[in-house]
């Protein structure tokens, strides 16, 4: 057998001021041929168990372009299509194959393209013809285009949120294609339309419980081969952005609708339920100073550059300054010049400096202070799990009472170790305030006396109710109450 594999991946947020070029998936992963690293990067691993499985198999694999880059605003027209060809072009080079298995994100938008990964594997699609397996691994925050759905035989998407299940997905999706090329299985994929906008925490109630009753179904009934659900991402302003249910069945279309129906239909019945209670700043605060003992730490969870946002929002940083805060710490705020400005001045030197909240309305406004620089670390890092998160050049900064760390790489605050490494001890302070809507718990919570969640200023657009879409759907809870009472099926193809 000859596999075609590559990756093409991003989150864009089409509300983002950061926009992206090659540069930016270069800076973030950039892999040509054959060079992908032994470890896989998220979106990347069909690349890393694709070698495995080829291996033990005695199966050519045939590695093209593997790239990623961290979320953000628009992609480059130009990059989107350069990228693509490339990829196009390697495959053309390939052929004929057996098999092409990708690593997508799915909430790509490019200039020009609502839809690219629609585009891509139906540009695929039209190299290979109709009879050759094509399938993907998808982030559940993505676009379940009908689109996509007509070039590919199935998708395989994380389940869980944090995303610590992309390897063991990356292996179901080999899996399935291993089964399907040797002709033990024949994948039929259904799909079913929630028409709802939300967001599903995994590590909490009610989606926890749901993820391992998808994982039961899947062991317990032989002909379903995968259950997926597509989240559906927010902060992308396209036509067929929302929550959808996917079964992929062994040749049984009518149990994979009623399966997808089903799961989809309970998805509905929960809508508003999912996300972990939030507080604004004036509150956070409040609370915050009311709990005897520290850390407490605060989450900015929507000024999260995970997310695609800019990160250097200063709306909780304000309240605390208004209300004589100290003993506390900030980490990180987005500012590339003020950390500029603050390595020239060296460690030591007190300077008035103005930082933060330059990128995007709804983020506060700069600070303008007396700040004493108290440490200066160039390519700062901090852990993420058992990778490294680089922060690039950082200072950290001592101003009215209140230590904070401002980075020149945007990138969520995932660790305490972002604290350690410009010289704050974190487990000393009273009040923690970190830019992370969900990927921070697992190492915070370790040190956390408790954790608040803080909606604060609108640097994300986490109200799809009240969010000025363009291009999404009206028909779509929560911008119409019930669309599943219209008259219309709501079913998707
Ligand atoms: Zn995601």
């Amino acid at each position: 057998m000859r596999i075609f594999t590559a990756a093409l991946a991003t989150e864009t947020n089409t509300f983002s001021p950061i926009c992206i070029d090659r540069r930016a998936f270069e800076e973030s992963l950039y892999a040509a041929p054959g060079q992908h690293p032994a470890t896989p990067t998220l979106c990347t691993a069909p690349i890393t168990v694709g070698r495995k499985v080829c291996a033990q198999k005695g199966w050519t694999l045939i590695e093209g372009t593997a790239t990623w880059a961290d979320p953000a605003g628009l992609v480059n027209r130009q990059t989107y299509e350069g990228l693509r060809d490339e990829i196009l072009d390697q495959l053309k080079a390939a052929m004929p194959v057996d098999a092409v298995v990708l690593g997508l994100h799915g909430a790509m938008v490019a200039d020009g393209y609502m839809d690219p990964e629609g585009d891509l594997l139906t540009r695929i699609r039209d190299i290979i013809g109709p009879d050759i397996l094509l399938c993907a691994e998808l982030d559940p925050h993505s676009h379940l285009t009908a689109k996509r759905v007509a070039a590919a035989d199935f998708f395989v998407v994380f389940k869980e949120f944090p995303h610590i299940d992309f390897v063991d997905r990356a292996e179901d999706l080999w899996r399935i294609a291993v089964d399907t090329l040797e002709g033990r299985v024949k994948p039929v994929m259904s799909v079913f339309d929630c028409r709802m906008i939300d967001v599903f925490p995994t590590s909490r109630e009610p989606m926890r419980s749901f993820v391992d009753r998808l994982m039961a179904i899947e062991a317990a009934e032989a002909d379903v081969l995968s259950l997926s659900v597509i989240h559906g991402f927010m902060a992308g302003d396209v036509p067929e952005m929302g929550t959808k249910t996917i079964a992929v069945t062994d040749g049984n279309k009518a149990k994979g609708e009623a399966l997808a129906r089903e799961l989809g239909l309970e998805l509905f019945s929960k809508r508003g339920t999912f996300m972990m209670p939030q507080i604004d700043e004036k509150s956070a605060i409040d609370q915050a100073l009311a709990i005897a003992k520290g850390p407490v730490v605060i989450a900015d969870m929507w000024d999260n550059p995970g997310g695609g946002t800019a990160g250097d929002a200063t709306v909780i940083l304000e309240e605390m300054l208004a209300r004589g805060v100290t003993n506390a710490a900030v980490g990180m705020i987005w500012d590339p010049i003020a950390v500029q400005i603050c390595m020239a001045a060296g460690a030591g030197a007190e300077i008035p400096l103005r930082f933060g909240a330059k990128s995007a309305p709804g983020t506060g406004n700069p600070v303008d202070g007396l700040v004493k620089v108290m440490k200066v670390v160039p390519a700062a890092e901090m852990r993420f799990g058992d990778s490294i998160a680089p922060f690039g050049d950082a200072a950290h900064i001592h101003f009215a009472g209140i230590d904070i760390v401002l980075s020149s790489v945007r990138v969520q605050s995932y660790d305490p170790s972002l604290f350690t490494a410009l010289g704050i001890d974190p487990t000393t302070k009273h009040m923690l305030v970190i830019k992370s809507t969900n990927h921070f718990y697992a190492a915070f919570s370790k040190i956390a006396s408790e954790i608040l969640y803080c909606a604060a200023g609108s640097p994300y657009p986490n109200n799809p109710a009240k969010t000025a879409y363009r291009h999404v759907r009206r028909d779509i809870w929560p911008i119409m109450a019930d669309p599943h009472g219209a008259p219309e099926d709501s079913e998707a193809a």
